[in-house]
């Protein structure tokens, strides 16, 4: 009962709105500490603070990735993990050098090697036409999908028709009958293994 009292406590820190006030870090001290900050293309529509408190209202959230217990998070400037929000062009070229692949100046990618995750900024502002929901709520995914990757996570396919689809189903390249869900489901927290 105490341990069960203390994982209260613990999550009882996570914010439970999906957004507001950047929260600087977040999690379980027992838990894996991961140092983050943003990088912000020249000409994009938002800003290095803007997008950081963006990003971390995801990845703090209570129903992000921080749920499993085993990972943490803290902002820092100079932290080596990175999420970078880019152009399709050069999302295009940072993702090919990233993982060899093209995302057709589309799609957005991660490279746990490189501690690192690129969203494509038409994504990031204008959703997926898959996407049945708000660009907000599209961005969520965006975030626990491709920092998902740097946590070492794989992709996952529809697990049936009409079933939630996991948060690492490639969403953005259509639904397979699943319901799009932009939060780890019970079985990808508990697979995580950072
Ligand atoms: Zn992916």
């Amino acid at each position: 009962m105490a341990v069960a009292a203390f994982v209260l406590a613990a999550m009882a820190a996570l914010p439970t709105a999906e957004a507001g006030a950047m929260p600087s870090s977040c999690g379980r001290a027992s838990a894996k500490l991961y140092r983050v900050r943003v990088q912000v293309q020249k000409g994009l529509k938002t800003t290095v603070p803007a997008f950081a408190s963006d990003v971390m209202n995801v990845l703090c959230y209570e129903k992000s990735w921080v749920a499993s217990g085993k990972v943490r998070y803290r902002y820092d400037p100079k932290g080596p993990y990175v999420v970078k929000l880019l152009s399709p062009g050069a999302t295009e070229e940072r993702c090919q050098q990233l993982t060899g692949l093209s995302v057709h100046h589309y799609y957005s990618c991660a490279s746990r090697a490189h501690k690192e995750a690129v969203l494509n900024s038409d994504r990031w502002f204008g959703g997926s036409a898959y996407w049945p929901g708000t660009v907000a709520a599209y961005r969520r995914l965006l975030v626990n999908h491709e920092f998902g990757h740097v946590l070492g996570q794989h992709h996952r396919s529809c697990p049936g028709s009409r079933k939630l689809a996991p948060v690492m189903q490639q969403q953005s390249k259509g639904l397979n009958g699943c319901k799009a869900n932009r939060w780890p489901l019970g079985y990808e927290l508990r697979s995580l293994s950072p």
